[in-house]
């Protein structure tokens, strides 16, 4: 796994050591790291497949509730519509046979008028109140007798109009004589000769017990809010579960309107509090009349809020399970990438480097490339170094060369670090040179350059300065310990057996940081001075600067 977070720093800076190292001008700008790239899409693609899923389910299902919820209601409204077509058949046909009954035979007769207006009102309990009315207007007899309109003359507009039709008739809702809202149906009546003799009525009271509400019941909301009315032929609500609606004119409402011009079907509709409804609705052929099934939209929402919650319920777990094995796999993938990346990175900035174990990646390219760099880099780091210990040493005799030195020195001078400087030169080396050769000359430096490591501690600098000069730098030494060092070297270099098998000397002056000089050309002037007094003073010596 991978831990490069949060290393926006680092980034720039690699960008900036790689635009170094390329010569290209990289703008500060904040890099995305591989892992954050592949999380980023992982997550984002997880995320988007969800929502759509969401999306796609949710609408599809809106239509197919929708679809149920319109054909639910217009089904019923249906099934609602044809209850009471039929019931308004059988009533039409009790007024029409009591009515031809007592036309032929009772129609003087008060007793057995009234007789027969009962058995009808009780036998079908289909009219709260049946009367029978001449042909002028006059009540002949009326059931239940508590009405109490025998004897008078009703001229409301129903009845105006049932008198001047003389045919079967429908009343629109209206108020009665006695101060009721009623409908009222009425068959003529026709005595034994054809004369029309005035007609037999019935009447629902709208706003009382009713044969409407006996079949449909008085509460008729189902508990999700749904419910039914029944319009009259002319737009009034003529049953409502709202009893103090009822004759209210809806005639303006869609679906009242196309019930009433007898189609049949299903609507979303907005009532005037507001309320959108899908209704369903079926008008009743027989009055006119239409039944309009309803549910309140909030309703299908609550179903479908319900069915988006179960599908989230179910697919969440999966969907995060797949998607914290999509980024664990993915920064998997990443790891090796970021990993090369920063080992190249570190080796732009010029920074040493240690080349891990060869991992192997499941990935084939992860696995190629890992392998691939990773060997390269070990090969690019092995020439890095021969060429550093090139550039430091001197090739004849493998020592610090004078490039180094001058560093060295200078960066102890700056540290202000104490060390004493010891410079040497092999006495009379250009008459070697000449009589045993140049190649004869360079043995002799090596010997001097061996005699000198053997001589020294390990944190002292050996250098070949040039030709056959040589400085030792020794750190945290004082002069006479510097003194002890160099007579050291001249005594094995005047005694200890040559290549050349000649007499070999060598001369030092010795100079000490900071009690001699406080920068570092004066304390190499320093030294030098002291060689030159060896040499001057007979040579195969040590001076220390006084
Ligand atoms: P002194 O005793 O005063 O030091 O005299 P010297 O002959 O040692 O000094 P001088 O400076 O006159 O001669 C140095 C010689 O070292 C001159 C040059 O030919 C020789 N030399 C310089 N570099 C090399 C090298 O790398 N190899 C060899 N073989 N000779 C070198
Ligand atoms: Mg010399
Ligand atoms: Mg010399």
């Amino acid at each position: 796994m991978m831990s490069n977070y949060g290393e926006s720093h680092l980034e720039i800076e690699e960008a900036n050591a790689i635009s170094g190292l390329c010569g290209i001008d990289v703008t500060k700008k904040k890099k995305i790291s591989l892992a954050t790239l592949l999380t980023g899409l992982v997550s984002l693609s997880v995320a988007l497949t969800l929502t759509i899923l969401l999306l796609a389910s949710y609408h599809s299902n809106k239509q197919s509730l929708f679809d149920t919820r319109f054909a639910l209601n217009h089904s019923t409204a249906a099934k609602m519509s044809q209850s009471v077509d039929s019931l308004f058949k059988s009533m039409r046909a009790g007024l029409k046979y009591t009515g031809a009954y007592i036309s032929v035979n009772h129609l003087s007769n008060e007793q057995e008028l009234h007789k027969q207006l009962e058995l009808l009102r009780l036998s079908g309990n289909f009219f709260n109140s049946i009367a029978v009315v001449d042909e002028t207007g006059l009540v002949r007899s009326v059931a239940p007798s508590s009405v109490g309109t025998v004897g008078q003359h009703i001229a409301t507009e129903a009845t105006k109009e049932a008198l001047a039709s003389r045919k079967p008739y429908i009343s629109k809702p209206y108020i009665s004589a006695t101060g009721r809202l009623i409908v009222f149906m009425s068959e003529p009546l026709y005595d034994k000769d054809g004369v029309y003799r005035g007609f037999i009525g019935g009447s629902l009271y709208l706003q009382e017990n009713n044969i409407l509400n006996m079949m449909f019941g008085k509460h008729n909301v189902d508990s999700d809010g749904s419910y039914f009315y029944v319009v009259s032929s002319n737009g009034h609500l003529l049953f409502h579960p709202d009893k103090s609606r009822i004759d209210a004119d809806i005639s303006t409402n869609p679906a009242v309107q196309k019930v009433l011009r007898g189609e049949s079907g299903y609507d979303e509709v907005t009532n005037s509090q507001g309320i959108t409804f899908l209704a369903g609705y079926s008008p009743v052929p027989e009055n006119g009349w239409g039944v309009i099934v309803q549910s309140p939209i909030s309703v299908v929402y609550a179903e479908l809020d319900r069915y988006i919650r179960t599908i989230l319920f179910y697919t969440l777990a999966p969907f995060v399970v797949l998607m914290i094995t999509a980024i664990w796999l993915a920064r998997r993938l990443a790891s090796p990438f970021v990993s090369l990346a920063n080992l190249a990175g570190k080796l732009g900035r010029g920074e040493r480097i240690v080349l891990p174990d060869i991992k192997h990646h499941w990935n084939r390219e992860a696995d190629l490339l890992t392998q691939t760099i990773t060997l390269a880099l070990n090969d690019l780091q092995k020439q890095t170094d021969q060429l550093t210990q090139a550039a430091m040493t001197d090739s004849l005799t493998g020592l610090t060369n004078r490039r180094t030195f001058e560093s060295i020195m200078t960066q102890w001078t700056e540290k202000q670090q104490p060390f004493a400087l010891i410079m040497m030169d092999i006495d009379r080396f250009k008459s070697i040179n000449d009589t045993y050769g140049h190649q004869a000359g360079d043995e002799v430096l090596k010997h001097l350059a061996r005699i000198l490591t053997s001589s020294v501690r390990s944190n002292d600098v050996c250098c070949r300065y040039g030709g056959e000069e040589f400085v030792v730098l020794l750190p945290y030494t004082s002069a006479p310990e510097a003194l002890i060092t160099a007579e050291r070297v001249r005594t094995a270099f005047e005694t200890r057996e040559n290549p050349l098998g000649i007499p070999l000397t060598v001369s030092s002056g010795i100079a000490h940081y900071p009690s001699h000089a406080e920068s570092a050309e004066m304390l190499f002037q320093r030294a030098d001075h002291a060689l030159y007094q060896a040499k001057e003073a007979g040579k195969n010596r040590t001076i220390v600067a006084d």
